[in-house]
């Protein structure tokens, strides 16, 4: 069932992609397995699937530790600051990057591991009240604070779009986000590169590809819905 949910979300994104005129290997699914056993992984693995996201600590770490084949385990959840230490060797790509104070910790704790952390920058597009991420006026000021960091690398942006009915709505902003990514790139900050738009989940993953994203996490719809009480 996994497997066959994932070549079907697959082949989604491949269409939406050639679709709107897109590379689809330009576009990463992460296959979003928060919350799902490890044997969810095992199945995804027996296909080549190499990328999967995680939002607790805790839970990346363990599936990192018992996995049967190296995978990338994408952060994509909130990130406290002193789980970092536990963390910056074991994701492939931080995705929830929101403060200096958090990007200070990451700095510390890479060079301490003398290792070099991809991240994105997380940015409350909607500015909604729930949601972690800078607002968008907030992005450049700080991208320049944190440009010297020498063991983090800012790859891209990041986005999680309102819960909304009808996925259109969400389309302004992942192209405010995309617009956001040309003004940083047109500002030419030292050690800062925007390869990664990583917007677009399970209800709204094809309007995110149509505006520009390089990186979908989708999981209700290849793991199906998560139980929150176990
Ligand atoms: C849980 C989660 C997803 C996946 O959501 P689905 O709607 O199940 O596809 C994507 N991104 C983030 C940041 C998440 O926490």
């Amino acid at each position: 069932m996994i497997i066959s949910n994932y070549n079907h979300i697959k082949q989604e994104v491949i269409e939406t992609a050639k679709t709107c005129g897109r590379n689809p290997d330009d576009i990463t699914l992460i296959a979003v397995s928060k919350t799902k056993p490890l044997s969810c992984i095992e199945d995804l693995i027996t296909i080549g699937v190499e990328d999967f996201g995680e939002n607790k600590v805790q839970e990346l770490c363990d599936k990192y530790e018992n996995v049967s084949k190296p995978v990338k385990f994408h952060l994509i959840g909130h990130l406290q600051t002193n789980k970092v230490k536990y963390v910056v060797d074991k994701t492939c790509l931080i995705h929830s990057l929101d403060s200096v104070k958090l990007a200070k910790e990451i700095q510390k704790e890479a060079l301490k591991k003398q290792v070099t952390v991809n991240v994105l920058i997380e940015v409350n597009v909607a500015e909604e009240e729930s949601k972690f991420g800078l607002k968008v006026e907030d992005v450049i000021p700080f991208l320049e604070e944190i440009a010297s960091y020498s063991n983090i690398h800012v790859t891209g942006l990041m986005t999680i779009a309102p819960f909304v009915e009808n996925p259109e709505e969400n389309r302004v902003h992942f192209r405010r986000l995309k617009q956001l990514s040309l003004d940083i790139i047109s500002k030419n900050i030292d050690n800062i590169d925007m390869n990664v738009l990583s917007m677009g989940m399970t209800n709204d993953y094809k309007v995110a590809i149509e505006e520009g994203a390089t990186m979908v996490r989708v999981g209700t719809a290849i793991f199906g819905a998560r139980n929150y009480s176990i």
